[in-house]
């Protein structure tokens, strides 16, 4: 019976091979325990290591900074794509290599390589990340390389816990359609009946009206993995706050091609964080609160007015001065991080 067993298992095998639809060594069905999400470390080792991806981001333990801003080149540009069914996810490959770069952020410079979306059978989850415990129907990736490495295969090959970032949105549903989805949404249909599409070319015009106030709001940076098999822990993450909109419409659209030998639950469960630090890039940051205690005021009133514009920022002599001061701001915070993760 052992034999015939196997021979089965081989014989389902080569079917799933034959077809394309997917290479058997991994999926996203959670009742599958010799494939599915909780046996992906038995196959990839990386995935059952302690910097994997995603995870919950929690709010009130993460390390706060001060916003910095994002410098996105080539993003309102007009670019084709070419769209990739792969049946456990719909992924945008960047046709020109090099035409979009995203730096600022305090990331450094990273190239566009792709970008591609995680999602689930219902509006209630998807979303790879969540957020205070929170989960969102929709989550997009975009994948970048370190610019100074040539190929994405080379940074993949350095194993540097910085060799790629993944810059990641939530979505929340919206009544009307979200219509700077539309074109890549028409990308994604189009794949659909031909496995591959050369989109025409749209902007990601993320400043506006793609992203919306998402890449001018709060931000996340954490240390992790790539969030399929093998799970190379080479990812310097960024998930923005504030969801972009889709309605539930644009949401079928998406859903469209399911379901598949990968399951129809497209993402991944959080991972355990661990020790990692999880830092909040905080619009609202305010140097001389911390914890939502007021700590003295060194410079006393005058300074602290001088140190802010009408807007209640403070300027670009007041950030200065505390970047100098980064190493004591870690250090004080990295105490306050173990000190509420054991309880002490
Ligand atoms: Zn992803």
């Amino acid at each position: 019976m052992q034999s015939q067993g196997a021979l089965l298992v081989v014989s389902l095998y080569m079917v799933a091979v034959a077809f394309g639809e997917s290479d058997s060594t991994w999926n996203y069905i959670r009742s599958d325990a010799m494939f599915g999400p909780s046996a992906w470390g038995m196959n990839f080792p990386e995935c059952a290591l302690d910097r994997n991806s995603p995870i919950d981001i929690v709010t009130e333990d993460a390390v706060r900074q001060e916003a910095q801003r994002w410098t996105l080149t080539g993003w309102d540009s007009p670019t084709t794509w070419t769209v990739y069914d792969k049946n456990y996810t719909m992924e945008f490959g960047l046709n020109a290599a090099g035409s979009i770069r995203t730096s600022g952020g305090d990331l450094g410079n990273y190239d566009m390589i792709q970008f591609h979306f995680h999602w689930g059978s219902s509006n209630t989850a998807g979303g790879e990340h969540t957020l205070n415990g929170a989960e969102f129907p929709l989550e997009v990736h975009f994948v970048h390389k370190r610019s100074d490495f040539a190929t994405i295969g080379a940074a993949v090959e350095s194993e540097e816990d910085d060799a790629l970032a993944a810059v990641g949105f939530f979505f929340t549903i919206q009544a009307e359609d979200n219509v700077e989805l539309n074109t890549m949404l028409a990308g994604v249909n189009a794949a659909r009946n031909t496995g591959t599409f050369e989109t025409s070319g749209f902007n990601l015009n993320a400043l506006d009206d793609f992203t919306g106030d998402a890449i001018n709001g709060n931000f996340y940076r954490y240390y992790g993995g790539l969030t399929t098999p093998g799970c190379n822990q080479i990812v310097k993450w960024t998930v923005f706050e504030t969801p972009i909109g889709i309605s539930a419409a644009q949401m079928t659209t998406l859903r469209s091609g399911t379901p598949n030998s990968y399951g129809t639950e497209y993402y991944r469960p959080v991972q355990a964080v661990g020790s990692r630090l999880v830092v909040l890039y905080d619009t609202n940051y305010q140097p001389f609160r911390r914890g939502g205690r007021r700590r003295p005021n060194r410079g006393g009133r005058r300074n602290r007015n001088r140190n802010r514009n009408r807007n209640g920022r403070r300027n670009r002599f007041n950030r200065n001065r505390f970047n100098r001061n980064r190493f004591n701001r870690n250090r004080f915070n990295r105490n306050r991080f173990n000190r509420n993760r054991f309880g002490q």
